[in-house]
């Protein structure tokens, strides 16, 4: 009960400041795409037995790489819906557009981080036959449309300071191919799949020389300039902003106060809201609705999202959705993907039931509009 209504006060607070709109807009921004966490059923059983705790939550459970099974039921759920305009759901995919290239890093002797584009990945990989097509596919019907969730989805400092030492975790991690379940006590203040925090301040300038590269080879991979940037772990410094800007982003993934580092265990609170604007006309983007089926009751999942919408549109704000890659893949469990998928379903009936003028957005779409909307009328 209490919890309940500590859910519907931060809901509603979340959503008070900021652009608002008339209309009703629903925008899916789901983190993790791309990267590879757990290669295998196999590869996680080695790294139990290795002493890994495999079942310490949903990640280490079933965050495997999607397959071409998990992107066509994932397409179909998008496109059994339509909104308004007569256009598909849409799914703005925060990827990784790179992971370690394993065979490299083991055949130069565990020497530093190597790292691999994903088509490449994706064609060395057994069990992936046609899934970068499927990407390109679901981009070319903008059923996706992937934006920047970082190179890669791993902190790069700490991963050579372990493989330096032959860490035994790493390097089991390194042999079954997989980046998951390493000790957190390593350090508080930078978890393993935390690509942008720091102990220091002044790893900023190493972390914007990865940014910039990231953004690079992001278009390599996608043919386009990522215009929105949400990290790994989100808990990038604002001093990075000028990076983003410089190479092309434009649109910035934040919550409403966001607790950030400035070094050395010393945080400040930054406040941000919904189409805020920072120095270099950059908009922050507030994800106002969860939608985590399998961390969760899934029914559970879709009764909270569809309260989460209806305030964030109470408040006139878009509603922006935030999820993961975790509940829509099969490749460990496929009951899993099905019980993320079917919850999806049933959130896009329910959605499309409720607000007949529904309209589906990619998150720089919203971004563009936002901008588009204030730019005689900034708050
Ligand atoms: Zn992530």
């Amino acid at each position: 009960m209490i919890n309940s209504f500590k859910r519907t006060l931060a809901s509603n607070l979340k959503n008070i400041v900021g652009w608002t709109t008339n209309r009703k807009i629903i925008v899916f921004s789901v983190d993790d795409y791309g990267n590879i966490r757990i290669a295998s059923q196999k590869a996680r059983m080695n790294l139990g037995k290795s002493g890994f705790s495999i079942d310490s939550n949903r990640f280490e459970r079933y965050d495997g790489l999607e397959n071409a099974n998990d992107l066509t039921a994932l397409f179909d759920a998008l496109n059994s819906v339509k909104d308004k305009n007569g256009r598909s759901a849409v799914f703005t995919p925060f990827a990784n557009c790179a992971n370690i290239d394993f065979e490299a890093v083991k055949k130069n002797n565990y020497d530093k981080y190597r790292y691999e584009l994903l088509p490449i990945t994706l064609d060395k990989l057994e069990g992936y036959h046609g899934t970068w097509n499927l990407w390109r596919e679901g981009i070319n019907h903008k059923l996706f449309i992937p934006q920047f969730h970082g190179r890669e989805h791993l902190n790069i400092k700490l991963f050579n300071e372990l493989i330096s030492k032959k860490d035994t975790h790493l390097l089991a991690c390194l042999e079954n191919e997989c980046f998951t379940g390493l000790p957190l006590n390593y350090s508080k203040l930078v978890p393993f799949n935390e690509a942008y925090s720091f102990h220091s301040f002044e790893e900023n300038v190493e972390l914007s020389e990865i940014l910039t590269e990231g953004l690079y080879e992001f278009e390599k991979v996608f043919g386009y300039r990522a215009e929105n940037f949400n990290a790994p772990g989100a808990y990038e410094h604002s001093i990075l902003e000028k990076t983003m800007s410089t190479n092309g982003i434009k649109f910035i993934d934040s919550i409403v106060v966001k607790k950030e580092h400035q070094g050395n265990g010393i945080y400040e609170n930054k406040f941000r809201y919904m189409g805020k604007q920072n120095k270099y006309n950059q908009r922050y983007l507030i994800r106002n609705c969860v939608f985590e089926p399998n961390l969760v009751n899934s029914k559970d999942s879709i009764a909270r999202c569809l309260k989460e919408i209806e305030t964030a549109f109470f408040w006139k704000k878009p509603a922006i959705i935030g999820s993961h890659r975790v509940n829509f893949t099969g490749i460990i469990e496929e009951k899993n993907r099905k019980l993320g998928i079917n919850a999806l379903t049933e959130l896009l009936k329910e959605i499309v039931k409720k607000w007949p003028d529904i309209e589906f957005m990619a998150a720089n779409e919203l971004g563009n509009l936002i901008s588009l909307k204030n730019k005689h009328n900034e708050f």
